[in-house]
């Protein structure tokens, strides 16, 4: 590439809009499909442990007596097996990325007992 062509593509990209964002302050809105990462509606889960017996990096927890879902996201791969297999259909693959932390931690999620609260 010649330095007078390379010079005025400097120079150009002086005056276009920056290709690149300002990431975590900016995000791009993910295109359909795309997968960012895993989230449990836990109104639905049963608490089978289906999504645990599939994952492939063994990043999902289940415990059934303390009615717990865990999910170490920073280990998920994000193959969608738990989504296919869960039988309620409570878990999804979000669009948008893992929300950006200084340290990995796993998600806990409390599941509620629907029929203790029906029994109340
Ligand atoms: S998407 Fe794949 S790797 Fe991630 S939690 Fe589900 S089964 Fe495991
Ligand atoms: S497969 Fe679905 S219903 Fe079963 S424990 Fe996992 S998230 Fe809950």
């Amino acid at each position: 590439m010649g330095s007078f062509k390379l010079g005025g593509m400097t120079f150009g990209s002086l005056f276009k809009k920056p290709e690149t964002l300002l990431y975590p302050m900016q995000t791009k809105t993910p295109y359909p499909q795309q997968k960012g990462h895993i989230v449990n509606a836990v109104d639905e889960c049963i608490l089978c442990g289906m999504c645990a017996r599939v994952c492939p990096c063994h990043c999902i927890t289940v415990d059934k007596k303390g009615r717990m879902w865990e999910i170490d996201p920073f280990s998920c791969v994000l193959c969608g097996s738990c989504v296919r297999a869960c039988p309620t259909k409570c878990l999804s693959m979000d669009g948008s990325s893992t929300p950006v932390t200084a340290q990995k931690h796993a998600v806990d999620l409390a599941v509620p007992d629907k029929k203790a609260s029906a029994n109340a």
